[in-house]
């Protein structure tokens, strides 16, 4: 497995929208690996391909707490196929906006198809902090990051703030 680096904002690939994955292969499974560990690394909770630069409708997250056993899911080719009218604020931030956090209101229920590691086809009702973040990984599938939720002026000033800690980063 390989930690790949992750794109930040205001970098134009994230905007790109992927492509579904036609088959789940030993390269797709390679793909989900990296991701994994690049996740870990971070550390963070969801990563989208994209954040790598790798346009594909994959996605990988655990959501495991400190001291719980991993909760590892892959999602390849993720659709909803039902969302609750009801929304759940919550305190969002990004691997790829990084020390950014805002409150984000998404539908607090959804439910989704996808293929696992295997490309099984699963099919489940996600609540809570697993929906709002697969909800938040599949925005990067479109080339939406949660800060285009924002009025212009925090995005622009969240952006402006990354911009500058990668330069210092950069530097130091
Ligand atoms: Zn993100």
């Amino acid at each position: 497995m390989t930690i790949r680096p992750i794109l930040t904002v205001p970098n134009p690939i994230l905007k790109q929208v992927s492509k579904p994955v036609d088959a789940v292969t030993d390269e797709t499974r390679k793909l989900m690996d990296d991701m994994l560990e690049t996740m870990y690394a971070a550390p963070g909770i969801g990563l989208a391909a994209i954040q790598i630069g790798v346009p594909l409708n994959v996605i990988v997250m655990d959501l495991a707490r400190d001291g719980e056993p991993p909760q590892v899911k892959y999602f390849v080719n993720p659709e909803i196929l039902e969302e609750a009218d009801d929304v759940m604020p919550y305190d969002e931030g990004c691997l790829s906006v990084p020390d950014v956090f805002e409150t984000i209101e998404r539908p607090e229920r959804v439910k989704l198809t996808y293929l696992d590691y295997n490309g099984e086809r699963v099919t489940e009702v996600c609540e809570g902090l697993y929906a709002t973040c697969i909800q938040h990984e599949m925005d990067h599938l479109k080339g939406i990051v949660f800060i285009d939720y924002l009025s212009r002026l925090k995005r622009e000033r969240a952006v402006k703030k990354v911009a500058k800690a990668e330069k210092m980063k950069a530097v130091g």
